[in-house]
């Protein structure tokens, strides 16, 4: 079958679409790396854009100032910007300490992600909790060892660490000269050139040095002790390392890996080359019944995050949608696939660097914002009348509970309703008792600070939390009504219903958890529930 005319232009739109997130430990270099890309794109004309953001919301306290005055010049958590004839769409995740949720949603909305690496320190405990989540859909992963400018590890040994610990093939593609004080550079082993090392620029400058061959004569004049070393190196890597191809790469088992120097600017450009050349277009959709593909006339889409406030003139929510096949336009009319009815998409949102406009349109890998008045839940589905749901949207089971209640009895009311939209962004899991109590359930601590604040600020409640005997919470499914009843009834103190009213069980032990299992086969105890 030969695609229409629009169809065709739709797919050579799609085609043209990167949308990727960065990944790293804390202090790796994402923020940096982010700025770089954004500086490289022409998004912004000067570094410290995205840094300033970022320094203010590293303790609690101010974190949560910055949250408070956060307005529409501040970058957001989503960034387009145009690159080598492409439109890129860079998906920022949560940048405190804390690990959360929301970057798990996050990296489903992606196509394929950049992982950051700390050179000294090499691959750390919350990359390996990110790599396990991309590796849930595959995720092409492309590498950057950060910080070369230092004195950091072998880069050998990094590329060993990554591949044991990691359990990715890694195929370098540049490889440093030196490091530290010494560091010359890197040599590109697909291109064999040098790309020599200057430090620091705030802009991005076009006077990369380029010296052509391994062999060059150059190279021994002006790098007489390291130039012998390279030579071996890439002789060794050429025999011994795996060869890139682009099959593994965007089956997630092999990645690219690049070295650089972030803040110098050094490397920042081979990354966004990758993105434009080797990273995957979006790709096909799992919505239950059927497969979705990206250049489907049809618009669907799905809602990865939600975020209040982001204009503290109005008290906003905005759901961040991915679109996955056919076009948004202005005012278009879509089925809400969950509440079974139809909306109007009135003024979607596209963001930029460091403003937020109206969306004149928008293709698969694209993200648009939509204003949230409640309507719409994080997993939720859009089309445009074909009863779909996208899967694998995930929420996990908190480990942390805590029971809350409003200082003054009578704000509770205030209390239920701030929860409920709190819960319904994602900020906190709420779940409401057999015995009428609300519960937060939460994956790091600070969510329940943040929480807190955010009662106070928008809702105007003091909340008050209470210690709960809870360890840890099951989603419980069951094989039909009547095992529901028997169970309900039996465990009538451990049941909760989160926010949209899906059963829950509340173990008191890791020791309840398994008695209880045990007890009844029959019925499904699930870590992580799948939105939609
Ligand atoms: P994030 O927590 O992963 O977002 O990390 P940041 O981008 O904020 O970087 C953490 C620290 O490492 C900051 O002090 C940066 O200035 C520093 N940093 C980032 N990239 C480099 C680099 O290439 N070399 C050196 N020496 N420091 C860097």
């Amino acid at each position: 079958m030969t695609a229409s005319p629009i169809e065709a232009e739709l797919g050579r739109e799609v085609a043209l679409r990167r949308t990727f997130a960065i990944i790293s430990h804390p202090d790796a270099g994402k923020t940096t790396l982010t700025e770089k890309l954004l500086l490289f794109g022409g998004a912004i004309q000067l570094a410290g854009t995205v840094k300033a953001r970022k320094s203010a919301r590293h303790a609690t306290s101010d974190w949560m100032e910055v949250e408070k005055q956060r307005g529409i010049s501040v970058t957001s958590s989503v960034m387009q910007f145009d690159y080598a004839g492409h439109t890129i769409n860079l998906l920022d995740t949560p940048g405190h300490e804390d690990f959360s949720e929301d970057t798990y949603r996050v990296l489903t909305a992606v196509d394929a992600a950049v992982m950051v690496i700390d050179a000294a320190k090499g691959v750390e405990a919350q990359t390996i909790k990110l790599l396990e989540v991309c590796r849930m859909r595959n995720t092409p992963i492309i590498t950057f060892v950060n910080k070369l400018d230092r004195e950091v590890q072998e880069p050998l040994l990094l590329l060993e660490e990554i591949e044991s610990v990691l359990k990715i093939q890694c195929a370098p593609v540049t490889w440093p000269i030196g490091m530290g004080k010494r560091f010359r550079g890197v040599y590109h082993l697909l291109e064999n050139r040098l790309m020599r090392f200057a430090a620091g620029q705030e802009r991005v400058g076009t006077d990369t040095e380029r010296i052509e061959g391994v062999d060059n004569p150059r190279l021994d004049a002006l790098f007489p002790d390291e130039t012998v070393s390279l030579r071996a190196d890439v002789d060794l890597l050429r025999g011994a390392s795996d060869p890139f191809t682009l099959e593994q790469f965007h089956a997630g088992t092999q990645t690219p890996v690049f070295f650089g120097s972030g803040i110098n600017n050094f490397g920042v450009q081979e990354i966004l080359q990758a993105l434009v050349d080797w990273a995957p277009p979006p790709q096909p959709r799992d919505a239950g019944v059927r497969m979705v593909e990206p250049a489907e006339p049809a618009f669907t889409g799905f809602v990865f995050k939600i975020q209040a406030n982001m204009d503290p003139r109005h008290r906003d929510r905005i759901a961040f949608l991915r679109v996955c096949s056919g076009r948004y336009s202005p005012g278009m009319k879509v089925q809400h696939t969950r509440l079974g009815r139809e909306m109007k998409i009135a003024n979607a949102l596209t963001f930029m660097a460091n403003e937020r406009v109206a969306s004149e349109g928008a293709v698969a890998g694209d993200i648009i914002g939509i204003h949230n008045h409640g309507q719409l839940h994080i997993g939720d589905t859009l089309t445009e009348g074909e009863a779909l749901s996208y899967k694998g949207i995930p929420y996990f089971s908190a480990e942390l509970f805590r029971m809350a209640r409003a200082r003054d009895p009578f704000k509770a009311k205030q209390l239920a309703k701030g929860l409920q939209e709190l819960g319904e962004e994602g900020a906190i899991q709420v779940f409401e008792s057999a015995t009428g109590q609300t519960l937060l359930g939460a994956v790091g601590p600070l969510q329940f600070e943040i929480v807190a604040h955010r009662l106070q600020t928008e809702y105007q409640v003091d909340a008050v939390y209470d210690a709960a005997d809870i360890h840890t919470a099951r989603w419980v499914t069951f094989p039909d009504d009547n095992t529901r009843k028997r169970f309900e009834k039996e465990q009538a103190l451990r049941m909760s219903q989160d926010v949209d009213g899906n059963p829950v069980f509340l173990a008191s032990s890791s020791y309840n958890l398994m008695v209880t299992r045990e007890r009844w086969p029959e019925v499904g105890f699930h870590a992580t529930r799948e939105h939609g």
